[in-house]
């Protein structure tokens, strides 16, 4: 744990997703409290929590607390462990209703909830193509066609059933795995700042990696907690500065995650349309509410690209995004509803060519 109270410290938070920043952006005491940071791998990133408390032994405690509220998530939610509830529920609701907790139930119908609005771009369900392409991915050759195609079967939202009056998931096809990847961070971030805000702290940062950001409340004498999007083409400048306050930012972004085959470039992101991971997209970043809303809304709109992205979130109050398509002669960032700075002409999604 650090106490960041040096006038010439600076904060670098989630790689270069928020700016190096000094106290002339983030106060680093004010009254009794002082701003304490920890980070600790989980969620196979780095979750980095910075945030103000009286004292030391105070802060402590809050990152313990916040932590392990992190790790028990990971631990229902990872289709990577197989104790995990999501495991339990692969390998068995296809043979017959399941009854599950509450709280995967609920994220559940909330994850169901976004395939239905996103036009099915966000599916929970894509577990079984996500496995065979990354299995093509460590192989170095796209996934065979038959492989595919019985995947591609395994693979459709509207096949999972849930039963509110028992609590219960029930897979229509057989082979059906849920994947949390794609929500699962944000959810996590989601928790650890319900329980921090329970604890008292007015002011914290949460993040995963590039994933996900939650703001709780603002640095003192602060609008929010600032967030630079790096510009994907050119990591070292800023696409956009975000000041984020009781809101959540996530990105997802195929520089990283991504394989190259006879010239195409495929990203981690499947679209279930088509069983193909996406290609021509580089990043999308989302602000919401929440940061359960926001990874989710990040990936379903990779996946719709920035065609669909405007018609997508009509559906969203306060939900704003930009759209980085591939680099190329034609790369574009599309701002949509989008209120970071410096706020490109808005309204819309106008193509504004990217700057070098
Ligand atoms: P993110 O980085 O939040 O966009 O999440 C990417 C992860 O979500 C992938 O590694 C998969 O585990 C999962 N995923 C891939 N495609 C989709 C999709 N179309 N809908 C929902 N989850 C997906
Ligand atoms: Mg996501």
């Amino acid at each position: 744990m650090q106490r960041l109270d040096a006038l010439a410290r600076r904060l670098a938070v989630g790689g270069s997703l928020l700016a190096s920043c000094t106290l002339a952006s983030i106060p680093c005491a004010v009254a009794q409290d002082s701003l304490f940071q920890e980070s600790r791998p989980a969620m196979g990133t780095t979750v980095e929590i910075l945030l103000y408390a009286s004292s030391r032994v105070r802060a402590a405690e809050l990152f313990e607390a916040a932590f392990e509220e992190i790790e028990r998530v990971e631990a229902t939610l990872s289709s990577y462990r197989p104790t995990s509830e999501i495991s339990r529920l692969n390998a068995l609701a296809n043979g017959g209703r399941i009854v599950t907790d509450p709280e995967v139930f609920g994220l559940l119908a909330r994850a169901l909830d976004v395939s239905r609005r996103t036009d099915g771009a966000f599916d929970i369900s894509v577990g079984a193509l996500v496995r065979v392409w990354k299995r093509g991915r460590a192989n170095g050759h796209l996934p065979p066609s038959a492989e595919l195609e019985q995947a591609a079967a395994a693979v459709g939202w509207e096949h999972v059933v849930l039963d509110p009056a028992t609590r219960s998931v029930h897979f229509l096809v057989p082979g059906l795995e849920l994947d949390f990847g794609g929500i699962g961070k944000g959810y996590a971030l989601d928790r650890a700042a319900a329980l921090l805000r329970r604890a008292g702290v007015t002011a914290a940062l949460l993040g995963a990696g590039r994933s996900s950001h939650y703001a709780i409340g603002a640095p003192p004498r602060t609008t929010g907690w600032p967030i630079v999007v790096p510009d994907p083409h050119d990591p070292e400048r800023p696409l956009s500065n975000v000041h984020l306050r009781d809101g959540s930012l996530s990105t997802s972004g195929s520089g990283q995650q991504f394989f190259e085959y006879a010239g195409t470039r495929y990203s981690h992101i499947i679209d279930p349309r088509t069983g193909v991971p996406v290609t021509g997209m580089t990043q999308v970043t989302v602000t919401a509410r929440s940061a359960t809303d926001s990874d989710a809304l990040a990936t379903a709109l990779f996946v719709a690209g920035p065609e669909r992205a405007a018609g997508l979130l009509e559906h969203y109050d306060g939900v704003g995004a930009l759209v980085v398509t591939a680099a190329g002669p034609d790369a574009a960032v599309v701002p949509i509803a989008w209120t970071g700075s410096p706020r490109p002409r808005d309204r819309g999604a106008q193509h504004l060519p990217l700057e070098r």
